[in-house]
């Protein structure tokens, strides 16, 4: 037997354990004073009626004989396809019902996807982004280039960033992105999409922060772009959504202008995918009829006041941003040019409040820092008034 040793080329994650690690710490010497976490990238609003509501008729019916299902099909069932193809329709982009595939979440298809890609493609991902891109890619062996992001592109960097001489074969974007919150406009996304279509590229598109944007003339999906269905597979996932954190629900669109990919991968998922359960999907269906739209719109739109109260007092403080608007991410520079564990340490030991250092999202992210608007309310403005103490 011989081991993957790809795998001991993966960069050592010490990022959220360093953090656990200082925050126990800072607890047990200070038992007195209240922390606050404004780090979390998880959900803490519960999920709404009509998800629960949905849960428990469809628990109901699998305990009843003539209501009970087994194995699903691999892609999901045709009534959730169709209510994602509905929620496309929406924001004017046509899907046929076998291009869309349900998920577990997105984490697992970004994965599961590089089945479908030869090893000797150069894969580009952004720089800061949310590392499994980068990890799923060295898993198997794939030599990653970086195109670096930062303040001069207000990290969102464009093909004209690319590192001449690197022509890649797959290219991630995160928009809205993690850890920036930086949101591509029309304009940009296009310029990627055309590159795309010139190098014969694919674009893996992860939209798992869609429902943060609030601006109709900002880009939901990625085949809000001309030429998108020619080179990019999307990833959506109802995690941030809708509270699927712990459900567990995603969909991946694979359109069929896609050449042999769609079949690909309708052959990998019958292969080594049972789908998601029933129940599961029946919940995910409830999210995107209108009285579950209009029930995750406010669970939404909660964050997005805490989103707004953080960048309004950053503002206020004079601290360089990006995100919060479209995003329940607010990426900062640390104040007087600290490093991001520097600011990590300040942070906690002047204001208890916690954060996540930019340099665990990579190199670009060194001196940075990200604070998410998952937590309360009372936390996050307490927190805010704590900032203002200490910087305004
Ligand atoms: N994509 C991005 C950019 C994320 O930040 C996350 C989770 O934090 C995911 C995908 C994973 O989503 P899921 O819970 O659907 O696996």
């Amino acid at each position: 037997m011989n081991i993957n040793t790809n795998y001991e080329n993966l960069e050592q994650s010490y990022l959220f354990s360093t953090i656990a690690k200082k925050v126990n710490e800072y607890i047990s010497n200070n038992p007195d004073k209240k922390v606050i976490r404004l780090g979390i990238g998880d959900v803490t609003l519960p999920l709404c009626k009509a998800v629960t509501e949905a849960l428990h008729k469809a628990v109901d019916e699998m305990g009843v004989q003539s209501t009970f299902r087994g194995y699903g099909p691999e892609q999901g069932y045709d009534f959730l396809r169709e209510a994602v193809q509905g929620y496309y329709k929406k924001h004017n982009v046509e899907l046929e019902l076998d291009e869309i595939f349900i998920s577990d979440g997105a984490k697992s298809d970004l994965g599961n996807i590089l089945d479908l890609f030869a090893k000797d493609n150069t894969v580009l991902v952004p720089d800061p982004v949310y590392p499994v891109y980068v990890d799923t890619n060295v898993m198997a062996g794939r030599e990653v280039k970086f195109v670096d992001a930062n303040g001069d592109n207000e990290f969102l960097p464009g093909v004209n960033d690319v590192e001449k001489g690197v022509f890649p074969d797959i290219i991630y974007i995160c928009s809205p992105n993690n850890p920036t919150g930086a949101v591509y406009n029309k304009e940009q996304l296009k310029s990627w999409v055309d590159y795309a279509l010139e190098n014969k590229s694919v674009i893996l598109f992860d939209s798992a922060y869609e429902c943060f944007i609030s601006d109709k003339n900002l880009p939901r999906s990625i085949y809000e772009i001309e030429g998108a269905k020619d080179c990019a597979i999307e990833f959506c996932s109802l995690s941030k959504t809708a509270g699927f954190t712990g459900t567990r629900c995603g969909y991946t669109i694979v359109p069929k202008n896609l050449g042999k990919l769609n079949k690909m991968w309708v052959r990998r998922q019958t292969t080594k995918f049972n789908g998601v359960p029933y129940i599961v999907q029946r919940a995910a269906e409830a999210v995107f009829t209108d009285e579950g739209q209009k029930e995750i719109g406010e669970n939404i739109a909660y964050y997005k006041e805490n989103a707004k109260l953080i960048s309004d007092t950053l503002k206020e403080c004079g601290i360089w941003h990006v995100g919060g608007k479209h995003s329940p991410y607010i990426w900062l520079r640390c104040p007087n040019n600290m490093k991001s564990w520097e600011f990590f340490d300040y942070l906690l030991n002047n204001a208890q409040v916690v954060g996540t250092p930019g340099a665990g999202f990579g190199r670009n992210g060194e001196g940075y820092f990200r604070l998410t608007s998952f937590g309360s309310k009372e936390n996050t403005i307490e927190a805010m008034s704590r900032f203002k103490k200490l910087f305004k």
